[in-house]
């Protein structure tokens, strides 16, 4: 094994980069690496992405260059970090900062990352601030030499197991699960003969949602949790080697062919032995429950998960929309983007004509520059606004793909009134999300979830749409087109794929929130269960 050919920490070199400093700069003496991002909006209203992860192992390539395409593809999975690590077998280079791909490196920055391995990674915090600490790769140092590890998804037993390695003496910079994973491996390296029997090792432990890139001097890592709740898949780069990539989308990018996906409970590694690509199951017990809002809205609608088109699967979640909910309407406009295929699929079904009713910003990603009070009462229109034209004296019927708190669909009934719609028939192309999300998607707790408190009718009301239809678990099945069984539908349906600890239930649960028989399910005994 090449693990434990370079044991040294000197290998490992750290570039922190500022927008306002260049690295010849260095890093101010009064750097808190836990700086805070000025803003986050309080009023964010979407199912946000999880993270985006990609790996590459490919000696005489431009690996820092192919991983910045692989992450710029996955952008939307996350807009608050991305970064990226590089080895050359004896030095680890990170380099790594808050904001878009775009921001973060530019020729220089990725000029200075050599190397035949990288991982990088696009971050939205779920466990963790939205912090530099926290920023991914994060890196480690083992028996074996220093480790880079990206992480999509949510550990639900973060706390206990900090806690534990806290009490053997490891060290925490951050906040994130990502770094519990990261040490843990360091932990079980210490008596493990390799990092491949570390990583083995260390997912025992781990509980959550884990889709997870390594990087050490001698092979790129690629594993998935038991339940396969977060996309990982493998694309061969030419004869002899292989990336890996949170979406297929990401694999386009760098001209790489998709080969397969990562399995549930399993292990790739990437390496210069053999054929380069190596497969070590993890666990038998397995139950793969793909996360449903890959399908709706968090993956590009050009990647391909289980075999599926994306793009298809939401347009058949707009046909089976319109034949579950039909309006009489003169035109079917989305919510863009993430709504479009689902109202082209919904125009098609209903034989009204799609049209372009409402116009997006596409470079809304992330501001830093507070908007003033009146510009905050202008609300949604800095991020969508209505064409009058298309909209004066017209039925609409609006497809969007999700309503989590509401403030925002409501907003733009507003809007689509005051341009002019006679009619507005809202139609969402999921089911009402009522509960929350434990693996990697948000941090909403039940209480702010819009149809958690409230029902159908009740929240027409609120957002002030003429009709409002949410499509189906039955109909989403059908779109979809495969058994139930493979999908995590929890926020949906309120069944969880893992058992969810007391305390985290207790935290997103908000107990004046819950029916009687939810309160008293969370406060007898689990051994009573
Ligand atoms: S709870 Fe919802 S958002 Fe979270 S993993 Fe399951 S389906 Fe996805």
């Amino acid at each position: 094994m090449r693990d434990s050919a370079y044991n040294t920490v000197e290998g490992m070199r750290m570039m922190n980069r500022f927008t306002s400093l260049s690295p010849e700069h260095g890093v101010p003496e009064d750097f808190d690496p836990c700086w805070s991002e000025p803003f986050a909006s309080p009023n964010d209203d979407v199912v946000h992405d999880a993270c985006g992860v990609f790996g590459v192992y490919a000696p005489a390539q431009d690996v820092a260059r192919i991983t910045y395409f692989g992450i710029f593809a996955l952008q939307h999975r996350g807009q608050e970090s991305a970064g990226i690590a590089v080895t050359d077998g004896v030095q680890m280079t990170l380099s790594r900062n808050m904001g878009l791909v775009s921001q973060v490196f530019d020729e220089e920055t990725l000029s200075s990352l050599h190397g035949y391995a990288a991982v990088g990674h696009t971050r939205y915090s779920t466990t963790g601030s939205s912090l530099l600490c926290n920023a991914q790769p994060l890196t480690v140092e083992t028996r074996f030499g220093p480790i880079a590890l990206a992480h999509n998804g949510n550990l639900i037993n973060t706390a206990i197991l900090r806690r534990e390695l806290e009490a053997y003496g490891a060290q925490f910079e951050g906040t994130s699960d990502s770094e519990v994973m990261a040490r843990l491996i360091a932990f079980e390296a210490n008596t493990q003969p390799s990092i491949t029997e570390a990583i083995r090792s260390a997912v025992t432990r781990m509980k959550g949602a884990y889709s997870v890139v390594v990087l050490s001097h001698g092979a790129v890592f690629g594993f998935r949790d038991p339940w396969g709740i977060r996309p990982l898949c493998i694309g061969q780069l030419n004869e002899a080697h292989f990336v890996l990539a949170s979406e297929s989308c990401a694999l386009d990018a760098v001209g790489a062919q998709f080969r397969e996906e990562v399995r549930a409970g399993e292990l790739v590694r990437l390496d210069d032995e053999g054929e380069g690509l190596h497969y070590i199951i993890l666990t038998e017990q397995t139950k793969p429950s793909m996360c449903m809002f890959e399908y709706i809205y968090m993956a590009r609608p050009d990647s391909h998960i289980y075999g599926r088109s994306l793009h298809l699967s939401r347009r058949r979640m707009g046909q089976e929309l319109a034949r579950e909910y039909p309006a009489v309407a003169d035109m079917v406009i989305s919510v863009p983007d993430s709504g479009t295929p689902a109202a082209i699929g919904y125009a098609e079904a209903s034989r009204i004509p799609y049209g372009e009713g409402l116009i997006k910003n596409r470079y809304i990603h992330r501001t830093f520059i507070q908007p003033d009070q009146r510009l905050r009462e202008l609300g949604v229109r800095m991020k969508v606004n209505p064409l009058r034209e298309a909209l004066i004296g017209k039925r609409i019927v609006v497809v969007e793909d999700s309503i989590v708190r509401g403030t925002t669909t409501r907003n733009i009934v507003k809007v689509l009134r005051e341009a002019g719609a006679t009619e507005i028939h809202m139609r969402i192309s999921s089911p009402p999300y009522r509960f929350p999300c434990f693996f990697g998607v948000d941090t909403f707790e039940r209480k702010q979830l819009l149809a958690a408190r409230m029902d159908v009718e009740s929240i027409r009301e609120y957002i002030g749409a003429d009709t409002l239809g949410y499509l189906s678990i039955d109909g989403l099945l059908r779109a979809v087109s495969l058994p139930k069984q493979n999908f995590c539908l929890a926020c949906l349906n309120g069944e969880y794929p893992i058992d969810i600890p007391r305390d985290l239930k207790v935290s997103k649960f908000s107990l004046e929130e819950m029916s009687e028989e939810e309160q008293l399910a969370l406060l007898i005994p689990s051994s009573l269960e």
